[in-house]
């Protein structure tokens, strides 16, 4: 394994911070506060490539392998501290299109990618229901039966992402309910679908600049072209959005601990108690430690699963790992940072308490950390 960077890997990385400090963080806390996605800086990162880094040129994107892409959006992490915007670019890119990169038409991939790409069109999936979280496909109660040349949709998805937003929608139904998961299907449902209606954007904890809300389906009227894949190719399509997913949509983080670590020293070398620099004591510099080292392990785990993704490898349990562990150091690195700044920390002003308010998210997207342990556990044969 070799994880040295190219200089052109390395001319990339350094463009995107400087790109990220300089473009990205403007009004983060009245953003914040008043729950706003800032449609702008989604529309300036696009312009940088990051949207269509995994998509062909002829689509136009930058057929990235997946080492630069996770080091690409650890830079965007690392520069731009508006996590929300960056985990709505992430939506976008591991739910929206990459299942329509595999699994599209020509037709389909042509109509959307470009647009998917240059920023122009915001995409996201819908799965989640109120009755069907971590159970989703067990328990889906959206249905699409085929009528007149195409599909009626009718069900609810809720948290989604970039609903307020969005322009298409990956959405899984079940097309067969005789068949159980075989009889599940992916439609690449318009926003101005016929009977589809998008709710009003919910208030959140954190990653409030990402705008969320639900998708109702009453007679949605679908044409043929709108399946995705095959009928009853639902499962597969999910499970390889989410391998793409797990894989990548942390990568950002480990930007963000290189941030918090950094912080917590210079503040630990300034900040005098007792007549010394807190982290002279102990009990703060070996907090600092553990940060560090939490960071470091994170992005050897991201670096050899995206390696390993690059040999063409199946990495479904070092997603699940990475996506744990990285999830899991994101949080502990928050209140760790909060911690070694005393009350500035838990200051709106100083913006750390915001990082430790979007990380939480992180537990929970994309399949909780309890599901991810549930499928290493299902892998170690337990
Ligand atoms: C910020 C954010 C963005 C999201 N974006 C999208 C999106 O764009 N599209 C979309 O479709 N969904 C989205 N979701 C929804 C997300 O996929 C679900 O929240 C997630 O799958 C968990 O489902 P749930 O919230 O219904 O929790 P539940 O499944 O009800 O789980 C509740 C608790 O029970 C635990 N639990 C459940 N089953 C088990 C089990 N078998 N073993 C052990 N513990 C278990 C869970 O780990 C959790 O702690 C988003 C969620 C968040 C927070």
């Amino acid at each position: 394994m070799d994880f040295n960077l190219t200089e052109e890997q390395e001319s990339f990385r350094e463009s995107v911070i400087r790109f990220a400090q300089k473009e990205l963080n403007q009004d983060l806390i009245d953003r914040d506060e008043s729950h706003e996605f800032d449609r702008e800086a989604w529309n300036r990162v696009a312009t940088l490539g990051i949207h269509g880094l995994p998509v062909p040129e002829e689509y136009g994107g930058q057929a990235a392998d997946p080492l630069t892409i996770v080091i690409a959006m650890e830079a965007l992490g690392y520069g731009c501290r508006d996590n929300g915007l960056i985990f709505s670019i992430n939506a976008h890119i591991w739910s929206a299109i990459t299942p329509i990169l595999r699994f599209g038409s020509v037709p389909q991939k042509q109509r959307y990618l470009p647009g998917l790409c240059d920023g122009s069109l915001i995409g996201v999936q819908g799965m989640s229901e109120p009755g069907a979280g971590s159970d989703a496909f067990g328990a889906m109660a959206t249905t699409a039966i085929r009528s007149d040349g195409g599909w009626i949709l009718n069900g609810v998805k809720t948290w989604i992402t970039n609903a307020p937003v969005a322009d298409v929608f990956v959405v899984f139904a079940v097309s067969d309910s005789s068949k159980g998961w075989a009889g599940l299907s992916a439609f690449l449902v318009d926003r101005d679908a016929p009977g589809l209606s998008v709710g009003k954007p919910f208030k959140k904890m954190g990653l409030r600049t990402s705008p969320m809300s639900e998708l109702v389906f009453d007679d949605c009227y679908l044409p043929e072209d709108s399946l995705l894949g095959k009928e009853g190719n639902g499962m597969m399509i999910f499970n390889h959005s989410m391998d793409w997913e797990r894989s990548s949509i942390l990568a950002h983080s480990v930007g963000t601990m290189q941030r918090q670590v950094e912080e917590a020293v210079a503040f630990a070398q300034q900040r005098v108690q007792f007549g010394q620099p807190i982290g002279k004591f102990q009990a703060v510099s070996h907090k600092i430690v553990d940060m560090k080292v939490r960071l470091e392990a994170s992005r050897l785990l991201l670096y050899n699963l995206a390696w390993q993704k690059g040999q063409g490898r199946r990495t479904d349990i070092e997603a699940a790992i990475t996506k744990l562990f990285l999830s899991e150091s994101w949080v502990q690195s928050g209140l760790d940072a909060i911690q070694i700044h005393g009350a500035y920390g838990y200051m709106t002003e100083s913006g750390i308490e915001r990082d430790l308010r979007d990380a939480i998210a992180g537990r929970i997207y994309s399949g909780t950390s309890e599901i991810q342990k549930n499928l290493i556990a299902g892998q170690l044969g337990l």
